[in-house]
């Protein structure tokens, strides 16, 4: 017996635009939870694998189990997402929903504001899904539906910039007071004092899902506050127990999380995701992010997942569609200048885009059993995208931004942090894994003439000089932004995110230490390139050729100069920093041949104060 399928339209109109509405409504995830959905449960296929995203959930409602399989979900960003539900137990057989949100009016006298159309076709596997699904979505969720969406644009429209929903705390027993004695105790910190009551006030009144992954760049962007002193803070808030560190490995191709964890100790170096079926190293430079989350001592934050497919899980693919074999699809999209690239999951590479101005306005992005065309195809916005699948089998398409958020903080760059490795010390890697970290700037430096140094002046005067310019070095390593890896004697070696931030720290050192009375001479070099993290004596460190040439420039510098290596001499901001110095500094090539490195000749500069 085939039952009637019942089908629901509710339409809203509302103040906010539907770029402003969509990571809330497209945010499936927290939609299921704020109109009351259980939490759902991955389950395996029996073996059988399941193509194309589709995935076997699971929940409980009423004390009735209900499993199902669901398609992918598909969507043109901000303007409609769709998903279709098989189910395999419970009182309904399929479901569909359809969410279309369009611009109020168009024109230049367009007050803004959206048209929400929200679509549920139902159909019943038995009797008693012909009472479930007038009662469950006809008249319960008709009614949450109405309610969250109203409340969503309420909270858009009041606050075009926003950062989390207002949500009632949930504090763990004696919570708020640890969150108060915790914030006094963050205040005789070295932090950014005026952030304090801001983070305070986040942790206490953020929704669950914001808290759950709080980035410390996105607060920094909505306090308006400089990033490094918002991670700083978040730095200090975790080593007094106020946050916890959760480090999340996300795969390469479809940058979901593959792997989750409150320690680096804790990484696999080998990744497997289970979305897209690869094994990936994992690199620490663009894949490992680090956000917090409040201590389950001050609030105990809701981590159960709603949904698992949703369009904000991958914010960066702006449109997803599923194409049967030999389909096409035609769509509009409002895309933003850069690089985008079309891909599916059952075959390498991907269709390359730009979208510029001068694009052109439509395109033919043509999937063949042979793969993607090699030629790069520049788009105009808005453009006209036709998908076509020409090959034998469905194809899940995927047209994704090809930039990486630039507001998350990578392991990379946190672990170059002095005042990460200065409270964090224990926090290593597993002995043995070793992390690519992407390019790194890398100093070596050490003083000229120590040993004539603690005979002229005596070994006491001399140490403690010594020991000082440790300190004064350290002050401007740090104030760059930059981490003191380790101490060799007097030698010293730190790791920078920028080579630019290397040079000025150590130029700045130089001048300071030759000041005085018994001036001291600091050689130093350079050099910037990929390098590998490890865990050596329980510590960060790094190794590579890249390290072994860095710590070779050092012997080519005479102690008032620093010596620089061609990535360093040709990166623009080194180029620019150097030209916009109202007293230019020399660059002077030098011809040198490193030791160990006898069969490279490297190109090497020496910058220099007049
Ligand atoms: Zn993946």
């Amino acid at each position: 017996m085939k039952l009637y399928e019942f089908h629901y339209r509710w339409e809203w109109e509302l103040q906010s635009s539907p770029e402003a509405l969509w990571p809330l409504l497209a945010d499936t995830n927290r939609f299921n939870r704020d109109t009351g959905v259980p939490a759902v449960e991955r389950r395996s296929n029996g073996g059988a694998k399941l193509t194309n995203l589709r995935r076997r959930l699971h929940l409980r409602r009423l004390g009735l189990a209900v499993d199902w399989e669901e398609e992918p979900f598909e969507w043109i960003r901000p303007q409609r997402f769709g998903v279709v539900r098989r189910y395999l137990s419970g009182p309904i057989a399929t479901m569909r929903v359809l969410v279309e949100i369009s611009p109020k009016s168009v024109g230049p006298k367009s007050g803004g504001g959206s048209r929400v159309v929200y679509q549920v076709w139902a159909r019943p596997r038995n009797l008693l899904g012909l009472v479930a699904i007038p009662l469950q979505i006809g008249v319960i969720s008709a009614r949450r539906f109405a309610a969250t969406i109203r409340r969503y644009d309420e909270f858009t429209a009041a606050r075009p910039i926003a950062f989390a929903l207002p949500a009632r705390a949930n504090f763990a027993p004696g919570g708020k007071a640890r969150l108060l004695s915790l914030g006094d105790a963050l205040l005789k910190q070295e932090v950014a004092t005026k952030l304090v009551p801001r983070l305070l006030q986040t942790i206490e009144d953020a929704d669950d899902l914001t808290l759950a992954k709080l980035r410390p760049y996105v607060l920094a962007d909505f306090w308006q506050a400089p990033r490094r002193e918002v991670l700083e803070l978040c730095l200090w808030a975790t080593r007094l127990g106020l946050l916890e560190f959760h480090w999340t490995l996300l795969c390469p191709l479809c940058r979901g999380a593959a792997s989750e964890h409150k320690t680096l100790r804790d990484m696999q170096v080998r990744v497997h995701c289970e979305s897209c079926n690869i094994d990936f190293s994992a690199n620490f430079a663009q894949s490992v992010e680090l956000t917090f989350r409040p201590s389950p001592a001050v609030r105990e934050i809701e981590l159960n997942e709603f949904c698992v497919g949703s369009p904000q899980l991958t914010p960066h693919i702006v449109a997803q569609q599923l194409l049967a074999a030999g389909a096409q699809r035609i769509l509009h999209l409002p895309l933003e200048s850069g690089r985008y690239r079309v891909r599916t999951l059952a075959h390498p590479g991907g269709q390359y885009l730009t979208v510029e101005p001068r694009g052109s306005p439509s395109a033919i992005l043509k999937l063949q059993e042979n793969g993607w065309p090699e030629e790069e195809r520049r788009l105009a916005t808005p453009a006209t995208v036709h998908f076509e699948n020409a090959t034998a089998a469905e194809q899940l398409f995927m047209l994704e931004r090809l930039v990486w958020n630039d507001q998350a903080v990578t392991a990379a760059e946190v672990t170059a942090l002095q005042l990460f490795r200065d409270l964090f010390s224990s926090e290593a890697l597993r002995p043995g894994a070793e992390f690519s970290v992407g390019s790194l700037a890398i100093v070596f430096t050490d003083l000229r003439g120590s040993t004539q140094l603690y005979r002229e002046i005596g070994d006491a005067v001399a140490f403690s000089r010594v020991l000082n310019h440790f300190e004064i070095l350290k002050e401007a390593i740090v104030t760059e932004g930059g981490a003191v890896v380790k101490t060799i004697g007097d030698a010293v070696m730190a790791v920078f995110r920028r080579p630019v931030a290397a040079l000025r720290a150590l130029l700045h050192a130089q001048q300071k230490l030759a000041a005085g009375p018994t001036p001291l001479h600091l050689k130093a070099g350079v050099h910037y390139g990929p390098c590998i993290a490890v865990t050596l004596n329980d510590r960060l460190d790094y190794f590579g050729s890249t390290i072994n040439i860095a710590a070779r420039l050092e012997g080519q510098s005479s102690g008032s100069d620093v010596v620089i290596s061609a990535p360093v001499r040709n990166d623009p901001e080194v180029q620019e920093w150097l030209t916009l110095q109202s007293e230019p500094f020399v660059v002077a090539p030098i011809a040198a041949t490193l030791k160990g490195f006898d069969e490279q000749r490297f190109d090497l500069w020496r910058v220099a104060r007049h």
